[in-house]
């Protein structure tokens, strides 16, 4: 039976559009408040582009005092609000909810501290995942959750997916490299989950604040841990005539104790949609290809180069390209690192991904 939407009312939500930006406007400047339809549409969806809505304004605090003053009105007006970072979400996590307002947290973008000692950095929720490894690279150390959008995703957003990548399977998730989250509730209230210490008292609720998709806490700062880079990282891309031969080479590496830096397969579907773009020499006649990476000195890589070799030409592999300097091992992971890749992931155009991320992407810098 089809489901009859009642028309909206348009006087009623223009009524509501114009109380709520009255009762925003005193605490914002006027570029941090958009509410006219042709600013607000780049907000109308996240990554999932196939789902559309329009808020009824969008938000865009530069402080901490801002959000939670942002969420005490929308509290007292009982208005939904829907956190937003860089709007990559690929869940409609940030997409907005009728009649409620978006809150972008795109222009807290400050890496507030770096401590190479203890290994940490302090960071707004806005800045950017690459953006870290970047700030630190000259120390040596890098944030090793890399969730393939990490040029664009934020750090806010990735706590509220609790995001992963390709090198999740040795160094964790975002879980597991963040110690500390600071946020606002809905009523304004602000609080920390988690501590620097390892053992800290009372309730450890970090966990629960960890891919809450906003729905507990507007995430205003975030301690994450830093590593070493490894003196030496090389991958392996093996070609299969049969997918289940690769996943089946899954197995065989996990089954022979080895835990690769990084482990990644793609389809022939994906391989050949990225290979246009990105160059990286993928066997395309291959009904799927597998990345494996090994990490650290230069004695543990060959010594795993070699024994994940072994595995996988026991496995079935039809051929194995070994990368020989760092610019061919990027060109290895070229295809799951670059937009080109939403072609396939969500059906979308490189223009639409284009258009989708401008708007976020011009607040990050
Ligand atoms: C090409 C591409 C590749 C991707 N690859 C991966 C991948 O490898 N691994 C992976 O895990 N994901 C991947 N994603 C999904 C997405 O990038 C991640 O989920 C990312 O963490 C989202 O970050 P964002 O800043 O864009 O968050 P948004 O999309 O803006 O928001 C995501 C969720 O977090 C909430 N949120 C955002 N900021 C805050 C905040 N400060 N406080 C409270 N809530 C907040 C939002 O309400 C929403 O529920 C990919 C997406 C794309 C487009």
């Amino acid at each position: 039976m089809n489901m009859v939407t009642p028309p909206p009312d348009i006087a009623a939500i223009s009524a509501l559009q114009s109380r709520l930006v009255s009762a925003l406007s005193p605490i914002l400047p006027e570029h941090a408040l958009l509410w006219q339809p042709e600013d607000t549409i780049p907000y109308e969806c996240d990554g999932l582009a196939a789902y559309r809505r329009m808020p009824l304004a969008v938000a865009l605090p530069e402080t901490e005092a801002q959000v939670a003053q942002i969420l005490k009105i929308c509290f007292d007006m009982q208005i939904p609000v829907v956190p937003r970072g860089s709007g990559t979400g690929l869940s409609g996590g940030a997409m907005p909810i009728s009649q409620g307002l978006v809150l972008s947290l795109a222009k807290l973008k400050k890496i507030i501290s770096i401590d190479a000692f203890t290994r940490t950095a302090v960071v707004q929720p806005g800045v950017r995942n690459l953006a870290i490894s970047e700030a630190v690279a000259h120390l040596g150390l890098y944030y090793a959750p890399d969730p393939s959008s990490q040029i664009a995703c934020s750090i806010g957003g990735n706590v509220n997916e609790n995001s992963g990548g390709v090198h999740c399977l040795k160094y964790g998730l975002t879980l597991h490299n963040v110690l500390r989250v600071r946020g606002v509730l809905m009523n304004g209230e602000i609080v920390e989950f988690g501590s620097l210490a390892p053992d800290s008292p009372g309730l450890d609720l970090l966990a629960i604040v960890m891919g809450s998709e906003g729905m507990l806490a507007v995430v205003t700062e975030v301690t994450v841990k830093l590593v070493a880079k490894p003196k030496l990282a090389r991958v392996i891309m093996a070609s299969f005539d049969d997918i289940e031969k690769g996943g089946n080479a899954v197995a065989a590496i996990i089954a022979a104790g080895i835990i690769p830096a990084g482990l990644e397969m793609m389809d022939k579907a994906t391989t050949r949609a990225v290979e246009e773009f990105v160059h990286a020499g993928y066997d395309l006649e291959a009904e799927a290809i597998l990345l494996c990476e090994s990490d650290g000195t230069f004695e543990e890589v060959a010594e795993e180069i070699a024994r994940m070799t072994k595995v996988l030409e026991e496995s079935g592999a039809s051929g194995i390209k070994i990368s020989q300097d760092e610019s061919e091992r990027l060109k290895f992971w070229s295809g799951r690192k670059m937009p080109s890749l939403l072609q396939v992931e969500s059906q979308l155009t490189i223009t639409a991904w284009m258009a989708l991320f401008l708007a976020d992407i011009l607040l990050l810098y």
